[in-house]
């Protein structure tokens, strides 16, 4: 072989092992992007998947809170049915239990805005003679004077 073909030939194997270099470099750019845009993606999915997580946990929350206020309303109601209305006094109206005879619990008096409210308070009496009475609601604080 002559010098001049193993030069030829020595110079065709580095400008191959080059284009290999190249293409080793250029693989390896490839790969690396592509893990940066597959990383990116993951990124984003992990990230959607959060938001739907938080917002499946946020829909859990409401629907449990919706199915209490369901349940506080129905048991208001029934609660409701069973009192009604009085005047007392000239304007000074309690709500007062339909058919005392027919529950268990002693007669009472509900404070009227407390029941507006949708809460059972009971009136409680801080001042009874044979001439004057005083009920206080311990929720709201508002008196009830009777002469
Ligand atoms: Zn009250």
């Amino acid at each position: 072989m002559s010098i001049e073909l193993t030069g030829f030939l020595s110079s065709i194997r580095t400008t191959i092992d080059v284009v290999k270099g190249f293409q080793s470099t250029y693989s390896s750019i490839q790969i690396m992007e592509a893990k940066t845009e597959l990383l990116e993606r993951l990124i984003g999915i992990q990230s959607t998947a959060l938001s739907l997580q938080q917002e499946h946990s946020a829909l859990i929350n409401e629907k449990n809170e919706l199915q209490k206020k369901f349940i506080e309303f129905d048991s208001w109601k029934e609660t409701e049915s069973s009192y009604r209305l009085i005047d007392l006094d000239k304007g000074k109206f309690v709500y007062a239990l339909k058919s005392p005879q027919l529950s268990s619990e002693p007669n009472h008096w509900l404070c009227q805005n407390c029941f507006n409210d949708r809460k059972k308070s009971i009136l409680q009496a801080i001042f009874v003679n044979d001439f004057d009475e005083m009920y206080v609601c311990n929720r709201c604080k508002s008196y009830l004077s009777l002469h």
